[in-house]
């Protein structure tokens, strides 16, 4: 209530200047039913698993708000695929308010799916599970791999039916519903910013940056034209901390549109997001993309800068020096490079010797996986558990390469598997320098190697299971995917190259 909301609960879509947010309440749905809840994250906000039907599966459905709940939904702006798109806002996720974690920390929690608000468009304000299972099972694994990112609390199936169009076949079709309570400590993005900047909204701007410093950058003290610019720096360090993350595990987000980039740095919106099996820098999940490809994997980092700027140009108003922003958009591109760089240095269990020399491998290494196309999970993850290997001898490890690569590859390349193989001695010989016991540099790698990823064919299987009524294959990959860096052999099948009866199963989804 410290930023301007409009009273109103007209749920038609509509322009609402001059406010930051629309109180509006969630339509109830027909039967809702806990499909998934995340016993850790409820833990935290102090929360028991919910029964399968009742008030509380209720509340997280939208059929009941309590007195202390404020439901509102967010106005915002963005650009789309690089073209400014006016007012967006949440057409179909509504915040319930704030709750505190037993460590005195505030989270909100916010109902995706939860029908129409006047930023729904034309729109239903709907999710199908599909796609609501997806951002369940996505956001919480990527806590679990150490990548910042918004939380999922529960999955909740409503008993609707959903209408849409599939992207292969373009035809209409019925879908089950559900609504996804997602956690964070807030939801605002750069496009907040933009659309108070785009209409000219000064003092909203204002307040609006005013609110994300006293609550979300206390640290940065009192606001003003200096702590403007140093919040900003912030950002975009944080941004390019997630952004590092993202490349590190092969994250691909698929749709980084301003309104879809947290003023927290945290990955949020999880769409058409999908999981590099070949190492393809060109490789997106999504179709809608397929022609420009300007948000596939090797792009990511690109784009946030791009962003950053977009953030940028909407906060000018604010500071004394609008070009002094440039030096944080600077920041960003050197944050990236550094955390890129420490944290290919623990993939491949190394210590800083010679910056040069290590740059250039790890150059070669990218460019290597870039031509042979093998599976970065799985080579990083080979490469762990032979490091002892490599190190004990020098000679003849050409058998051990060869397996290495043979695990990882999927047969695309033989030019490129040579490439892999002619790195492979190069890492050896480096490896040597390192004089850390062999077996502790075995276990840092696989802590910074997961085995275990959201393969974009596992979370089709398991919404197709779900969709017959059988969760098995969602609770098995929650619980897998709790500890991506553990071993779990019983689950070996999961951490195999993807099928070649996958390829084509991207699952996009909305
Ligand atoms: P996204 O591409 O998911 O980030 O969504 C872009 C915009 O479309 C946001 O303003 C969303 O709230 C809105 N939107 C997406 N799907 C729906 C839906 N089913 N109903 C209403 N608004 C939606
Ligand atoms: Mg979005
Ligand atoms: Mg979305």
């Amino acid at each position: 209530e410290e930023l301007k909301g409009e009273a109103s609960r007209n749920k038609n879509p509509r322009q609402v200047p001059g406010y930051h947010y629309s109180r509006i309440e969630p339509t109830p749905v027909r039967d809702p039913h806990l499909l998934a809840w995340s016993d850790d994250l409820g833990g935290f906000l102090g929360l028991a698993r919910p029964e399968e039907r009742g008030p509380a599966v209720n509340a997280l459905a939208g059929n009941l708000v309590t007195e202390s709940m404020k439901p509102f939904a967010a106005r915002y702006g963005g650009h789309q695929f690089g073209h400014w798109a006016g007012q967006l806002g949440d057409g179909r996720a509504i915040s319930l308010g704030e709750l505190t974690a037993v460590d005195g920390s505030t989270w909100e929690i916010q109902l995706k799916g939860a029908g129409p608000t006047p930023y729904s468009r034309r729109a239903d304000g709907r999710a199908v599970l599909r796609s609501s299972l997806r951002e369940f099972l996505c956001s919480e694994a990527m806590y679990y791999l150490g990548v910042p990112t918004t939380r999922a609390l529960s999955l909740v199936g409503t008993g609707d039916k959903v209408v849409r169009d599939m992207f292969y076949n373009g035809n209409a079709q019925e879908e089950p519903g559900a609504v996804v309570a997602r956690v964070a400590p807030t939801f605002i993005r750069f496009g907040n910013f933009q659309m108070m900047a785009v209409a000219g909204e000064k003092d909203n701007l204002r307040a609006l940056a005013d609110y994300v410093i006293k609550h979300h950058y206390p640290e940065l003290g009192e606001p003003s034209p200096e702590v403007y610019m140093r919040w900003f720096e912030e950002v975009c360090r944080r941004t390019a901390v997630m952004i590092a993350h993202w490349m590190s595990v092969g994250f691909v987000h698929g749709v980084m549109n301003t309104d879809n980039m947290s003023i927290l740095g945290l990955t949020i919106d999880y769409g058409p997001y999908g999981w590099l099996e070949p190492y393809e820098l060109d490789w997106t999940p999504n179709t809608t993309d397929f022609s420009s490809r300007r948000y596939a994997f090797g792009q990511q980092p690109q784009v946030a800068l791009w962003n950053l700027y977009q953030l940028a140009r909407a906060i000018a108003p604010l500071v004394h020096e609008p070009e002094a922003l440039r030096g944080s958009l600077d920041q960003y591109t050197k944050t990236l490079a550094e955390t890129q760089h420490a944290m290919m240095l623990r993939k491949l269990g190394l210590t800083e010797l010679n910056q040069e020399e290590d740059r250039a491998l790890i150059e070669g290494l990218h460019e290597a996986m870039a031509e042979s196309q093998v599976d970065m999970t799985i080579f990083f993850r080979r490469l762990s558990h032979a490091a002892p290997a490599l190190i004990a001898s020098s000679e003849n490890q050409n058998a051990l390469f060869q397996e290495i690569v043979q695990a990882a590859s999927y047969g695309t390349s033989p030019e490129g598997e040579q490439m892999l193989h002619q790195w492979l001695q190069r890492y050896t010989d480096r490896l040597h320098q390192e004089s850390a016991d062999p077996e502790a540099i075995r276990e840092s790698m696989l802590s910074a190697n997961p085995k275990y990823v959201l393969r974009n064919y596992l979370a089709q299987q398991a919404i197709e299971a779900a969709e017959t009524g059988d969760l098995s294959v969602l609770n098995r990959l929650m619980e897998v995917l709790k500890t991506p860096f553990a071993e779990q052999p019983e689950h070996d099948e999961l951490a195999t190259k993807r099928p070649d009866w996958a390829r084509t199963k991207a699952g996009c989804a909305t």
